[in-house]
């Protein structure tokens, strides 16, 4: 067996060779994307074990996620074969660190069989000391609390650390509160999941003993993607390898991502001065993508300051140029690649034949999946969301589908539970156990009981008071969700008729959906919320509200979300991957689409508003991350217009796009929907046909901002031929007192005219503002 060569060395070149066999001594491999970084740590692991530089558990290897750790473990048993038995400690830092804490719990106050609280549990214990503390939770809500002891968590700051910088976090009162919160965990003989690295740095640099022990156990060290560790992670490592220094970091400057979550590129940047004499070795090469990728991803990327900078180049062929498309809106962008999907698959792009497994849509926030899933789920094409849960999975979307189904179903019981005290009405477990009994006792659904509770004066205090508005509102919604489910069919001897004496509903299933959310008080919950994943609840709950509109109620949504739920089929079944980009990396894949390319939402607007460039910065490596996943193929697109507070906004390309080099992009022509108006959708010619006449188009100045200013006319046809689109020069043109068409509101009269926005009274919608560029004359 020793003689036969190491097949896991063939295959590496001589950089990666070079890392893996400097096996002694800190290595840093700093390389771009695609340059077989984690392929080189993986073989490095295996050539430990079987040169018998250490026993398989006497290696230590961290990755970013769960997922990453279980590839690496196949690649490694596939590698090793028979050679060597036993596994290396491998898995993210959570999962390494939980071992570790169970031997040693007492020395921070906790018994073994510590319990790791989830993020709800973790908030229920938090709001209780923010309650005993006498503080107003809707000024100081207990949540924002969560996030500051986060952060301290993140940096490794114990409540005595804190610095005084902070004292005024949570209103003055973060710090005390923190130190009440470790002390509760303790008795409840739990942790966080930020205690998990917290509490093991602590017992490093508190019990030398113990560290030393396992600076003698973990002989060797190995760190994937380490741009992206946080101070916590940092100290800990470095205080592992501080004996032997034995320790091997992986890493892309351009890569780090999580700067949001506490993460610090700079500990990538200061490997050689924290271990001196540390090899570096740099990768160019790249194996996963096509020159054309790899340029548009470097042109990119180029546009950020103080990298390192580095160059990568491939032997790959050429292939396909990066595509550019712009929709019309999000939805029609969804329609598009669903269709795209299809032809890839049947191979009908004049490219190979991919499989879904293949093909991956990576989004920049998570509520961009929802017109994905939907499109996917009409013209079921099967797809998997990784790295969280599928749009209707989320807390927040279910919360509100409650509302929706309680109210058109008032007896389900489980809807009921989920929202009675969502948002907080004062309704504990006490309360709620009457209201079970009260309807166990007559027979009646939770509802019911509530209301029979409420009767016989079962319920005292404010409890009561908030639980009759909830019924009261809940009544209200009921009755408006009747009159908008589907008019009952009416037998009349031979003739269906339609039973047209019924009232008709005030406002429409998506007006009321938006009344629900409000009056309910869980809009603003989500709004008083000071954690960083409130944002986006809140612009998911307006992606639900948004979706509701392509039914005709309430009821027909519910069914098709239900659907989709119980789409799950099993998994050897080829599936799309949708995920975001930050769950990307790392990943690759033959085919990659990067939809909603605007600015805005990518780069996100709290990245545009913020002062200084760093938060652009990380956004245009999530671009470079983006581009750098994918082979063979990808597709940057953008839409013209999006919902956004609940009022369609034109919105413009992102400024990544204006940065992709043009030589390695080809632009495609939007879908034939604007020749024929809107119900030409059909009528789809795909893009690629017409290449060679979108040509000249990019090489005209401005032209990308250009395209959507235009609205969505396919810039290779003529002017005349235009249906609803809207020359931008017209917009001036509007005037006080003209009548104008809109597409979605119809016929109305212009009112006030704000730059690019209109005030006018609809003839059937009322007075509204719009954009002026979705109004035409009606004799256009
Ligand atoms: P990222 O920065 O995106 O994490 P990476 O540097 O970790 O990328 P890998 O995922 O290790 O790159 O490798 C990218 C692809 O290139 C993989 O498919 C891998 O198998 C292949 N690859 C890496 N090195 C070589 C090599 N020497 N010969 C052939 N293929 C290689
Ligand atoms: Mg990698």
């Amino acid at each position: 067996m020793a003689a036969r060569p190491a097949p896991y060395l063939d295959d590496l070149n001589p950089a990666q060779r070079a890392a893996v066999e400097a096996l002694d001594g800190p290595v840093l491999m700093l390389a771009g994307a695609g340059t077989g970084k984690t392929k080189a740590l993986t073989a490095r692991i295996v050539h430990l074990m079987t040169t018998g530089r250490a026993r398989p558990n006497e290696v230590l290897a961290v990755t970013f996620t769960n997922k990453a750790a279980r590839e690496m473990k196949l690649r490694i048993g596939r590698m090793l074969g028979e050679a060597v038995e036993g596994m290396p400690w491998l898995g993210t830092f959570h999962a390494i660190c939980v071992k570790l804490l169970r031997r040693h719990a007492e020395l921070v106050g906790l018994k073994s069989n510590f319990t790791i609280l989830d993020t709800d549990d973790q908030l229920r214990l938090l709001k209780q000391l923010v309650q005993a503390a006498n503080i107003d939770d809707k000024r100081w809500p207990a949540r924002q609390l969560a996030g500051v002891i986060d952060h301290w968590k993140n940096r490794a700051w114990t409540p005595d650390k804190v610095p005084v910088a902070e004292a005024s976090a949570y209103n003055n009162r973060g710090t005390e509160l923190y130190d009440q919160y470790q002390r509760r965990l303790r008795e409840l003989n739990a942790v966080d999941f930020g205690d998990l690295l917290l509490h093991m740095v602590t017992i490093f640099q508190t019990h030398q003993d113990v560290l030393e022990q396992y600076q003698r156990w973990f002989k060797y060290i190995l760190v994937d993607e380490y741009q992206d560790t946080n101070v916590a992670q940092y100290l800990w490592l470095r205080l592992l390898a501080g004996g032997h220094k034995n320790i091997c970091c992986v890493g892309d400057d351009d890569q780090s991502i999580y700067g949001w979550r506490g993460a610090e590129v700079g500990n990538i940047l200061r490997f050689e001065k924290d271990f001196p004499g540390a090899k570096v070795v740099r990768l160019e090469q790249n194996y996963r993508s096509t020159p054309h990728i790899l340029a548009a991803a470097s042109g990119v990327i180029r546009g950020n300051e103080g990298r390192l900078g580095k160059e990568l180049w491939t032997e790959a062929e050429e292939g396909e140029k990066v595509r550019l498309i712009g929709h019309w809106d999000g939805d029609e962008e969804a329609r598009w690649v669903g269709e795209e999907i299809e032809a890839l698959q049947r191979g009908t792009r004049g490219l190979e034949r991919f499989s879904l497994d293949d093909m991956a849509i990576l989004v920049r926030a998570s509520h961009q999946m929802r017109a994905f899933e939907d499109r996917f789920l009409t013209i079921g094409l099967p797809y998997r969301v990784i790295g969280g849960p599928r749009f209707y999975e989320r807390l927040e979307i279910r919360d509100a589908m409650a509302y929706f189904r309680l109210a058109c179903s008032p007896s389900d019981d489980l809807a009921f539970e989920r929202i009675v005290n969502t948002p907080k009405r004062g309704l504990g477990d006490k309360a709620q156990q009457k209201i079970q009994m009260a309807a166990r006792a007559h027979g009646v659904s939770l509802l019911e009981g509530a209301r029979i509770l409420l009767q016989e004066q079962g319920l005292g205090g404010k409890g009561a008071a908030q639980l009759r508005r909830f019924i009261e509102q809940m009544d209200r919604w009921s009755a408006i969700a009747g009159l908008q489910a589907s008019n009952p069919l009416v037998l009349d001897e031979d003739a269906v008729l339609v039973d047209d004496s019924r009232p008709e509903a005030p406002i429409s299933h998506v007006e009321l959906a938006e009344v629900m959310l409000d009056e309910s008080g869980y809009t603003e919950m989500w709004q008083n919320d000071k954690t960083p994943e409130a944002p986006g609840r809140l612009e998911n709950l307006k992606e639900l509200v948004k979706a509701l509109e392509n039914f005709e109620n309430l009821q027909g949504f519910l069914e098709h979300v239900s659907l989709i739920m119980d789409n799950e089929s099993d998994e050897v079944e080829a599936k799309v991957s949708v995920m975001t980009l930050h769950a990307a990396k790392g990943l690759e894949f033959p085919v990659v689409f990067l939809p909603g390319w605007e600015d805005g939402l990518f780069p996100s607007q709290r990245s545009m508003d913020e002062s200084g460039l760093k938060g652009l910065e990380e956004e245009r490596r999530l671009a470079y991350v983006g581009i750098t996943r994918a082979e063979k193929l990808c597709t940057i697109s953008f839409a013209g217009n999006r919902r956004v507070f609940g009022q369609w906004q034109s919105q413009l390309p992102s400024r990544f796009i204006d940065e992709l080099p043009e030589a390695h992009v080809d632009v495609l022509t939007p879908p034939g929907l604007y020749g024929g108006g809107y119900g030409a959708a059909g009528s789809v010619q795909s893009g690629l046909e017409s290449r060679a006449a979108e040509a000249n188009v990019y090489n005209s100045p401005g032209w990308k901002r250009m395209q959507t200013r235009t609205a969505q006319r396919p810039v290779s046809q003529p002017r005349e031929s235009r249906a609803m689109t809207i020359d931008v020069t017209a917009t001036a043109s509007h005037v006080i007192g003209e009548r104008v068409f809109h597409q979605k509101f119809g016929y109305g009269e212009v009112i006030g005219v704000e730059g690019d926005k209109l005030e006018i009274a609809f003839e059937k919608s009322g007075v509204k503002k719009v954009v002026a560029k979705f109004v035409t004359s009606p004799d256009d």
